[in-house]
């Protein structure tokens, strides 16, 4: 009752909607919020690169850019990663193995396609090549350009945060 008397007579800053501060040390939120929260605030990807977008992807790791203060560490493992930049052109006999190392990501798991090599084949039409890496694998942001700037890939990274800002139940057993 003390509590319920408590809460009705604080005061409620909503500082985005469906998250509210009752006092300094207490905030009021959904568990989707703040679980998705965590996820974007520390998104690890997969170091691994495929063809000339991947020194681009090199590039957007490096002290200029400092991804760090977006949380963003690349990981040498998959089983540490989070999400995986397809960064180049992607062969037939090679995307055997980029979806393996995929499938050795813990979920939940992301994928940004870089350039137009890997969204699309690009200007390999050939035998050889896959033309577009969502043929094999569940892409989720699409980023354009041959090869793209590291702001281009900066930004395919904020698409990705607001996707998983944007989640429902990716934590729970309904989803
Ligand atoms: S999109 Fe352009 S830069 Fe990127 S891998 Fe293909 S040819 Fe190279």
């Amino acid at each position: 009752m003390g509590l319920i008397t408590t809460l009705e007579t604080a005061a409620l800053v909503e500082v985005e909607e469906g998250t509210k501060i009752l006092s300094p040390n207490i905030i009021v939120t959904s568990m989707d919020k703040l679980i998705n929260w965590g996820r974007r605030s520390s998104l690890w990807p997969m170091t691994f690169g495929l063809a000339c977008c991947a020194i681009e992807m090199m590039a957007t790791y490096a002290s200029h850019n400092d991804l760090d203060r977006m949380g963003i560490i690349p990981r040498g493992s998959p089983r540490q990663s989070d999400f995986m930049f397809i960064a180049g052109t992607v062969t037939k006999k090679m995307s055997q193995i980029v979806r393996r190392v995929y499938d050795q990501m813990p979920e939940p798991r992301y994928v940004i396609s870089v350039g137009s090599c890997a969204d699309s084949g690009g200007i390999f039409n050939t035998y050889s090549t896959v033309q577009g890496c969502d043929s094999f694998l569940p892409v989720d942001v699409y980023i354009p350009g041959c090869p793209p700037r590291p702001e281009a890939f900066i930004d395919g990274i904020i698409k990705l945060q607001e996707k998983i800002k944007a989640e429902q139940f990716h934590w729970s057993r309904w989803r």
